[in-house]
């Protein structure tokens, strides 16, 4: 039985950091959203609105510059979907609202939860990422959208050809915004904000939040209201963490053998540093009759999207992939993650162990740590005050 939102009392006691005069609103209905709105937002089964989304939909909705930060699966981007159809006027058939995501699944996945939720209010979103058609972006940019979700380069892209008129955009929301104000991103992300309006919103929303990403958002952020999560609060009562002693690098794969019948419990994602490993690691597994499902950046569109079909559907139950998998995809069925190689940076850690453990659910994680991977580990655990124990027998209770 998935857990209701009822479930998530103790994110009552989380201690955010928040502006003041920032107030919390229990109801969706205190909020005084759009009637259409309401009833799509009960229909979708969101009863009652996430710690997160109780203080900063509404400071969003009424257009202030926000930043956002909560734990992961606690209702970000979901939030993200509901002030944007709050937003914007349907009446004008032109994009009000861009929101920027740093994978073009995750884009894809706003676009979803936005027609969702908007379903009743007829609102025209559109998912603008790389690897589709440019043709069909075009087609539905020239029909008019009120609503963009995109991956920054085609959006760019989009914006430059003049497809993508941005003249009524009033707000810019940027999904993962430590990820996308980081070095790969930044200069993406500034070459379309200069495109904007001068005086567009902007909205930040991410798990984690660096000092150095709130030092750099006065540049483009006016007096902003923060709602801001504790690093000490960051990991989820939720998610158990564990790691495994491999001791060395050629032990893994033997380990995660003995682990697939856990794996497949529900559903779990195996996480890998990079797309070579991930090939060499499902072909290894795949030599050895386990059924695993895999995706990476150098796969093409179509295939990174039948593979997301078939693990959102259940019908892919085992998942090895890299980062690009790290942030903000939500499959609800997920709750065991595999970090196969310990991530590269703190920030990572949270983000991938957050695949698991979505709304309250119970999650594991469980690190494969070589000897000379202790250290990092230690370091995780010091910097977000958290514990992680080695694997007990009895894992696949836990989950
Ligand atoms: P985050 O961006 O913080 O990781 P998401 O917005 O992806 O979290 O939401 C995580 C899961 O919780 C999703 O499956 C979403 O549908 C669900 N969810 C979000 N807000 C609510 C709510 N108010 N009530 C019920 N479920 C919710
Ligand atoms: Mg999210």
């Amino acid at each position: 039985m998935p857990p209701r939102a009822q479930d998530m009392e103790e994110d009552e006691e989380v201690k955010f950091e928040t502006s003041k005069g920032v107030k919390v609103y229990n109801t969706f209905d205190a909020m005084g959203l759009k009637e259409e709105l309401l009833r799509g937002l009960y229909a979708y089964g969101f009863e009652k609105p996430s710690a997160i989304q109780q203080r900063a939909v509404l400071p969003i909705v009424q257009g202030r510059d926000v930043i956002a930060q909560a734990q992961s699966g606690t209702g970000k981007s979901s939030m993200i979907s509901v002030s944007t159809c709050q937003l914007v006027d349907v009446q004008q058939r032109e994009c009000q609202v861009l929101i920027l995501s740093p994978t073009r699944e995750l884009a894809q996945q706003t676009e979803k939860v936005i027609l969702a939720v908007g379903d009743f209010m007829n609102i025209q979103a559109h998912a603008c990422v790389g690897g589709k058609s440019l043709g069909e972006d075009i087609r539905k940019l020239e029909n008019g959208v009120h609503v963009v979700s995109g991956t920054p380069g085609r959006v760019f892209d989009m914006i430059q050809r003049r497809n993508l008129r941005t003249r009524h955009i009033k707000t810019l929301i940027l999904d993962e915004a430590d990820e996308m104000l980081a070095k790969n991103f930044k200069d993406q992300i500034y070459d379309i904000y200069r495109y904007l309006p001068p005086e567009t919103q902007v909205v930040l929303v991410s798990a984690t939040l660096p000092a150095e990403v709130l030092e750099m958002t006065n540049k483009f952020m006016t007096d902003p209201i923060r709602v801001l999560v504790k690093r000490d609060e960051l990991t989820l009562e939720g998610i158990k963490q564990f790691f495994v002693a491999v001791e060395r690098e050629e032990w893994k794969f033997d380990t995660l053998c003995d682990l697939y019948d856990t794996l497949t419990i529900t559903q779990a994602v195996i996480f890998c540093n990079t797309k070579r490993k991930v090939d060499w690691l499902t072909e290894k597994m795949r030599q050895n009759n386990f059924t695993v499902a895999s995706m990476h950046g150098d796969m093409v569109q179509k295939e990174r999207e039948a593979i997301m079909g078939e693990f959102r559907s259940g019908a892919a139950r085992v998942l090895i992939t890299t980062d690009v998998w790290a942030r903000g995809l939500d499959v609800q069925q997920v709750s065991l993650v595999i970090n196969y190689d310990l991530p590269n940076n703190r920030e990572l850690y949270i983000h991938r162990i957050g695949r698991s453990g979505r709304f309250g659910r119970k999650g594991v994680a469980i690190n494969f740590v070589r000897n000379d991977d202790i250290r990092i580990l230690r370091d995780i655990e010091q910097y977000y005050s958290t514990q992680i124990d080695e694997m007990p027998m009895n894992v696949a209770e836990l989950i």
